[in-house]
């Protein structure tokens, strides 16, 4: 019997190549004009955190075995993409909490496609299917009802993740996991950017920043940022608009995020965001010599599909839905309360759907 899969982002590549090597008659259907996902627009980097209390501590809220099946199948994973000739551009993720490979995307989509329809209605048909449709962070109608901000995100993925696989999944009498409130996204500046620029355009200095709505109210110390940045963009989403005001002193201009100071991160955000010190809305804190506007920007959901270990999507009752799978995004509750890798959930659990399939 032939096998769908339904999305050709990394979670749908992977399970549908999986199931090729299995032996097995596949189908992918892609719903967008391309191939990759979100994947294609992202920075690549495939990673696991250090150690699996470190990975537990930072997403507490997470489902504790389907983090364990993400953490400890991790490494075999990226190996067997790297066998199949997947083109690594970095050895080591270059942030030392956390442990992976940065890969080429478009080489990565090239290493893994095979035939793929690419058919705009999304549609799935009948028989064994895996749902790999990224989520639901490209409908704004699901995103309010579920992540609930005071105002509209900006979206930073692609376009075509509308929750369709949720919707199906629902239909046939799944049950939801935890955190459908949580998101991972970035501040962005609040201006027109496109697709290219979701990497180089992400306000990721938060931690040096005074950050304020637009009430004038400093909802979030910088000292609470977390690494990933990814609670105050949350935070954000709560506040007036989903915006806020990064607020910097000549202190802030000159720290360095990775490669680049401050000051030339800045200086690349465009001139609608940059805000003159006498247009705030509000008085700002003595020292401040710069000002710009953010608004909270969604790449993917976090909360989803309650899934099993094999990636079954389950029902309320723990029972499996009969002849469903579902994978990466689309599945929920791996990095609830926190950030991890979205590439590893997809590359990980994209392996185990198909193998669980297969058997
Ligand atoms: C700018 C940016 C940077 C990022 N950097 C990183 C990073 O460095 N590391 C990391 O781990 N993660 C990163 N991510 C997140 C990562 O890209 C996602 O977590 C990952 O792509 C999720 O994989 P997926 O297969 O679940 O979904 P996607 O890759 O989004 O693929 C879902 C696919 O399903 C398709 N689809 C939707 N509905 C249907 C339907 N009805 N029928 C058929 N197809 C459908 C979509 O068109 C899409 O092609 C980044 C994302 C962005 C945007």
């Amino acid at each position: 019997m032939t096998v769908a899969v339904a999305g050709a982002g990394l979670a749908g590549l992977v399970a549908a190549a999986r199931l090729r090597e299995l032996g097995r008659d596949v189908v992918v259907r892609e719903k967008g004009t391309r191939l990759g996902g979100s994947m294609l627009l992202s920075s690549c980097v495939v990673f696991r955190h250090r150690s699996f209390d470190e990975f537990r501590a930072e997403c507490p809220l997470g489902d504790e075995r389907l983090q364990r099946l993400v953490w400890e199948r991790l490494d075999d994973a990226v190996a067997w993409l790297v066998a199949r000739g997947a083109p690594v551009v970095w050895e080591e993720t270059g942030n030392p909490r956390t442990v992976g490979k940065r890969f080429d995307p478009r080489g990565l989509v090239e290493t893994l496609a095979g035939d793929v329809e690419l058919d705009a209605d999304g549609t799935v048909g009948e028989g064994p299917l895996i749902l790999c449709t990224g989520g639901f962070s490209a409908s704004s109608e699901l995103v309010t009802r579920y992540v609930r901000p005071a105002g509209p995100l900006r979206l930073r993925g692609n376009e075509w993740s509308t929750g369709d696989g949720l919707a199906l999944a629902l239909d046939r009498g799944a049950d939801l996991s935890e955190g459908l409130d949580e998101f991972y996204g970035r501040n962005m500046p609040d201006a027109p950017w496109d697709e290219t620029q979701l990497v180089s355009l992400s306000q990721l200095y938060g931690r040096h920043s005074r950050i304020f709505d637009a009430d004038g109210v400093e909802f979030f110390a910088r000292g609470d940022v977390s690494w990933s940045e990814t609670n105050v963009v949350q935070a954000t989403a709560r506040r007036p608009g989903a915006k806020a005001f990064y607020l910097l002193d000549e202190e802030a201009l000159a720290a360095r995020v990775r490669e680049r100071t401050v000051a030339e991160m800045v200086e690349a955000a465009p001139p609608e965001a940059r805000v003159a010190l006498a247009d705030l809305p509000f008085d700002p804190p003595h020292g401040t010599v710069a000002a710009v506007r953010v608004v909270a920007s969604i790449t993917h959901t976090i909360g989803g599909l309650r899934i099993d270990e094999q990636a079954r999507v389950l029902r309320e009752d723990g029972t499996p839905v009969d002849g469903l799978w579902a994978a990466g995004v689309d599945a929920g509750g791996v990095a609830t309360g926190g950030y991890a890798s979205g590439l590893a959930q997809a590359l990980v659990l994209g392996l185990a759907a198909a193998e669980d399939l297969a058997a």
